[in-house]
């Protein structure tokens, strides 16, 4: 593990060895060698600014997609959750949200104030630079067709806006004009819609809870849908519910969904994840590529 010198100031919101099983929704992942918690958006730059050009950066949100591996991640995580943190209203439809908020608070958020479509967020368990990242998604919508407007900032700490036109951006995946760049913030624009409501938001939240096992320790759709079937068909016909390595098992609730029992290695999951693609690619002929991004070393 390489000990990496804080930037002078700095030392408050930084920790050597944070364990990143404590970030991650999986619950599993080794140690980050330097975690860093900004205050605000002027202190990440500064600290960006002054970190030496050759230290690795890995931005996390909420892990709720995020396999991190066992020997954890070289360099300096950066997680801008509980301090990136502002939701505000610009104008009678457009909302502008840091990095760190959660979308459920997004979601939530912008029903009371009349505007959607916004209630897919609610369900989404990881921070809006996540969504960003990703394209998160459900039930239809998406997040970057409500983008109007991304803040990033880049490895020396300079931050720019950039239009939703500078990406490509498909199902779960953004490719961004420039690599080292992360998001720290979006102005999103909706609908006054009159038919947003917090009971909507009820609704879905108990669909998801019927045909997925919420509560349980798992990073959602571990696979991205094949174009015209679904991950978890594919899973399932091909009798892999509840197949399990060590504590790392196929949910038999939702078979796109892989659980930690309590006590697997990322190592686990990760062989549970290749004995599923390599048997859904033998009995049906379909490469399932993983949604869930994987992160750091293997022991
Ligand atoms: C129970 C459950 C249900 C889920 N349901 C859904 C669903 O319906 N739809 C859906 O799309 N997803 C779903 N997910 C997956 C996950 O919640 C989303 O992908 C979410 O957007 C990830 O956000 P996060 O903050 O947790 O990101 P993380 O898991 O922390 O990171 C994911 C990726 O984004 C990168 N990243 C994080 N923050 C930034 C940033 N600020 N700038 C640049 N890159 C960044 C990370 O480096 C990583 O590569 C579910 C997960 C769980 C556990």
């Amino acid at each position: 593990m390489t000990a990496i010198s804080v930037p002078q100031g700095f030392e408050t919101r930084t920790r050597h060895d944070e364990l990143m099983s404590r970030h991650t929704s999986w619950h599993v992942g080794g140690p980050a060698d330097l975690w860093f918690m900004p205050r605000d958006l002027a202190d990440l730059s500064a600290f960006l600014g002054q970190l030496p050009g050759d230290v690795p950066v890995t931005w996390v949100g909420l892990g709720s997609n995020a396999l991190v591996r066992d020997a954890g991640i070289r360099g300096v995580v950066i997680c801008p959750h509980g301090s990136l943190n502002s939701l505000e209203r610009i104008d009678e439809t457009r909302i502008r949200a840091e990095a760190g908020v959660p979308c459920a608070r997004i979601g939530r958020q912008a029903v009371k104030w009349g505007l959607g479509p916004a209630e897919f967020f609610a369900g989404i368990p990881g921070t809006l630079g996540g969504a960003l990242a990703m394209n998160a998604g459900a039930w239809g919508q998406e997040t970057w067709p409500r983008v109007e407007e991304v803040e990033t900032v880049d490895r020396a700490g300079v931050i720019r806006r950039r239009s939703p036109s500078e990406y490509r951006v498909g199902y779960r995946s953004v490719v961004p004009p420039a690599r080292g760049e992360w998001f720290v913030a979006a102005t999103l624009k909706f609908e006054r819609d009159a038919a947003a409501s917090t009971e909507s938001i009820r609704r879905l939240l108990e669909r998801r809870l019927a045909s997925q096992p919420i509560g349980e320790w798992s990073c959602g759709s571990v696979f991205t849908n094949p174009p015209g079937d679904h991950a978890a068909r594919l899973i399932e016909t091909a009798g892999l519910k509840g197949f399990s390595v060590g504590d790392a098992a196929v949910s038999t609730k939702h078979a796109n969904f892989i659980i930690n029992r309590g006590h697997a290695r990322a190592a686990d999951i990760e062989a549970v994840i290749r004995h599923v693609q390599e048997t859904v690619a033998r009995v049906h002929g379909v490469r399932l590529q993983t949604e869930v991004r994987i992160l750091g070393e293997t022991a």
